[in-house]
């Protein structure tokens, strides 16, 4: 259903006309400190005091807030410079599929030119975490002249979501390094 890569190098561009459709957090973007890094912080310190529950939402609250406030790191830089030369190659396209809200557009811009992105290249569509990925690209993503479809997230559910929508897409799941995340853990 999907290969597991860990660079954008790995993705071969094949056919003319290739739409990449690309997830943002945790597929092109990392910060500093993982959503486990604080859930396991969290755990660490209080699983006896809160639920779990409680737990899980003080870890969104939390990450959400590092994210708003730190720089975002590219997973991946050159070899996603290597897969847009290569994309350019064949006149194909890439745009980003993002769970992240609409009102958090210019702040989502910002991020991909802190990681060397021109957000002004490619379209960037927002589900609002209301509607599964798939669902998404069959309702609102433009196909048509389309000869070869990629979808790359670092989630299996939007990967499963994609493959129902599209079991002819070639699906990745990108697996960023631990060894890179963990080495800014202070
Ligand atoms: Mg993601």
């Amino acid at each position: 259903m999907f290969e597991t890569i860990n660079s954008f190098k790995s993705i071969p561009i094949t056919k003319p006309n290739t739409l990449v459709i690309c997830d943002i957090d945790n597929t092109v973007i990392f910060f500093k400190k993982s959503v486990f890094y604080f859930y396991n912080k969290l755990v660490e310190l209080f699983s006896e005091d809160f639920s779990n529950h409680e737990l899980v939402d003080i870890t969104k609250i939390m990450y959400e807030t590092h994210k708003m406030n730190n720089i975002p790191n590219h997973t991946d830089l050159y070899g996603y410079i290597n897969l847009k030369r290569r994309l350019k190659e064949m006149s194909g396209n890439l745009c980003f599929l993002t769970a992240r809200h609409q009102k958090s557009d210019e702040h989502t811009k910002k991020d991909l030119e802190l990681i060397f992105i021109n957000p002004n290249e490619h379209i960037i569509h927002y589900t609002n975490n209301e509607i599964s990925k798939g669902e998404y690209t069959s309702k609102y993503i433009d196909l048509d002249g389309v000869e070869d479809l990629i979808f790359i997230d670092d989630m299996e559910e939007n990967l499963v979501s994609f493959h129902c929508f599209f079991p002819t897409a070639r699906c990745y799941k990108f697996d960023y390094q631990d060894e890179k995340i963990d080495s800014f853990h202070i």
